[in-house]
């Protein structure tokens, strides 16, 4: 059993901050900054490619609920809401997780995007795939 779901089933402890019947949410133990918090569904999705999409939109619907709480609470108006699919992109625990990163400014959180160039062409052709796969 993941790390997750043992969370979820309370096996092991956390710090939770909200539940449902189909999620909770608790601190992350390394917290990036001061209130940083996982929302996570109960039952064992791997990654968003197998999460189902009605469950997603709940869990992103707590995410905003959250999010609001924890600026209100700690009075910071910035944050990173990210989720990492696969270990490539940083995925370190194989159940479906959103993040919630409050910033500061100068704290020592990068998360930097690098830029690609497409022709006008390329980019109607990667359209025109993704359409055809939605
Ligand atoms: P990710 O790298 O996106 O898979 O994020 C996994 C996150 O889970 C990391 O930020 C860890 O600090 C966090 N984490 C791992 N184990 C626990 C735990 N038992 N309780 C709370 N957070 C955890
Ligand atoms: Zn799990």
């Amino acid at each position: 059993m993941c790390i997750f779901c043992m969370i979820a089933e309370g096996k092991i402890p956390s710090h939770k901050i909200y539940e449902d019947d189909l999620c909770l949410a608790f601190l992350d133990l390394s917290q990036a900054n001061i209130g940083h918090t996982l929302i996570v569904p109960k039952k064992h999705f791997d990654n968003i490619i197998s999460l189902d999409n009605d469950l997603a939109g709940h869990l992103f619907s707590v995410t905003s609920k959250l999010t609001k709480a924890i600026s209100k609470a700690l009075g910071v108006n910035d944050f990173n809401i990210l989720n990492n699919c696969g270990e490539v992109a940083g995925q370190s625990v194989h159940h479906f997780h959103i993040h919630i990163i409050p910033r500061k400014l100068n704290d020592n959180i990068k998360i930097e995007l690098s830029s690609n160039k497409l022709t006008d062409e390329e980019f109607i052709n990667l359209k025109n795939l993704l359409i055809e796969n939605i």
